[in-house]
């Protein structure tokens, strides 16, 4: 991911009670489409009404796990062993749990070298049998070299990626096993994007390179989700997420239905007071005319450096996100 300028403050809704992120609802769900238009959606023409369902409880020590795991595998650069390790294991997660799973390669150019590499994107599939489908994603590679550690001497070494890789993809492989135990009242597709952190600094032309090739094709693999939530970097024990630009520009529904929920089950970590923008994976998506929105955390010390490893890390993070993520999907409510 690039930062970007940060701009102007944003506009805070008030907080409201906390609650439980399991909590009973009213039956597993049918969903319907209402005729209404919304604006600000990219498109988006209507909106979906969900029944509410059980909300599944996100296992924080899980997703923990599955953190630790790839980080052990060691660094996921394009073309190195744990790269290929966490390939392997991610699809032995996948066909655990997914009803469907494909590999989607494409042709990568690292950033910094020149040196081209095989990516490969993962869709797991989730209720394949629905049309009206959502999207939620993470990039599973991780940076090759750490350019903003403090020691200069390390700045080649490569960026464990605890919080910068594994996090998002921890996360969505808890929802993952929480889909499979309770199927969702909606189509899924779970996507992990390989090289979107292989670009220099100060060029976007490097990153994003799988969300690239995927939404470049999504029309004509038929991939037509109504929108999708991407999350990166959400296993900083000091996790704090901002509104991000690009999300509330393209969506604003969606964007405020998230952080609504955000500041109700973990208002110390969704704090919509700033806005910044962040090019991720969601920005590929928006510009294929498909609504999308960020989950990111910003502005950790150990952001692109060596010391972006577990300990860094909190399964409480991680499950608030899980439990924000499972809220959208199984709550109960007309999405954008
Ligand atoms: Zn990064």
């Amino acid at each position: 991911m690039r930062t970007g300028a940060r701009g102007r403050s944003g506009r805070a809704s008030p907080p409201s009670s906390s609650s439980s992120a399991a909590r009973p609802g009213r039956g597993l769900g049918r969903f319907f489409r209402r005729g209404s238009a919304r604006r600000g959606q990219a498109g988006a023409a209507s909106a979906l009404c969900l029944a509410a369902a059980i909300v599944p409880s996100f296992d924080g020590g899980r997703a923990m796990d599955h953190l630790s795991a790839q980080v052990a595998f060691g660094p996921r650069v394009p073309g190195t062993i744990g790269h290929d390790r966490v390939r392997a294991w991610l699809r032995e997660e996948l066909d655990r749990t997914a009803a469907r799973v494909e590999e989607r390669r494409f042709r990568g150019e690292n950033g910094l070298t020149g040196g081209t590499f095989e990516g490969i994107n993962f869709r797991a599939s989730f209720r394949p049998e629905l049309a009206e489908r959502i999207f939620l994603g993470a990039h599973w590679d991780t940076r090759a070299w750490a350019d903003l550690d403090p020691d200069p001497a390390k700045r080649m070494d490569p960026v464990p990626g605890a919080s910068d890789g594994a996090s998002g993809v921890a996360v969505l492989l808890v929802l993952a096993e929480a889909m499979k135990r309770n199927p969702p009242p909606i189509g899924v597709d779970l996507l992990f994007f390989d090289g979107e952190d292989q670009g220099a600094s100060g060029s976007a032309s490097g990153f994003c390179l799988g969300a690239r090739s995927f939404a470049a094709s999504a029309s004509l693999t038929g991939f037509a989700p109504r929108w999708g939530v991407v999350v990166d970097m959400v296993g900083h024990r000091r996790l704090r997420i901002a509104r991000e630009r690009h999300s509330v520009d393209c969506c604003a529904d969606l964007a405020a239905r998230i952080e609504a929920i955000g500041r109700r089950l973990a208002p110390e970590i969704f704090q919509p007071s700033s806005i910044v923008y962040l090019y991720d994976d969601h920005v590929p998506f928006i510009e294929a005319g498909i609504p999308a929105v960020l989950l990111a955390g910003y502005g950790f010390p150990e952001w692109h450096t060596t010391s972006d490893l577990p300990a860094i890390c909190s399964e409480e993070s991680l499950a608030a996100v899980g439990a924000v993520l499972l809220e959208l999907i199984y709550g109960g409510h007309e999405m954008p």
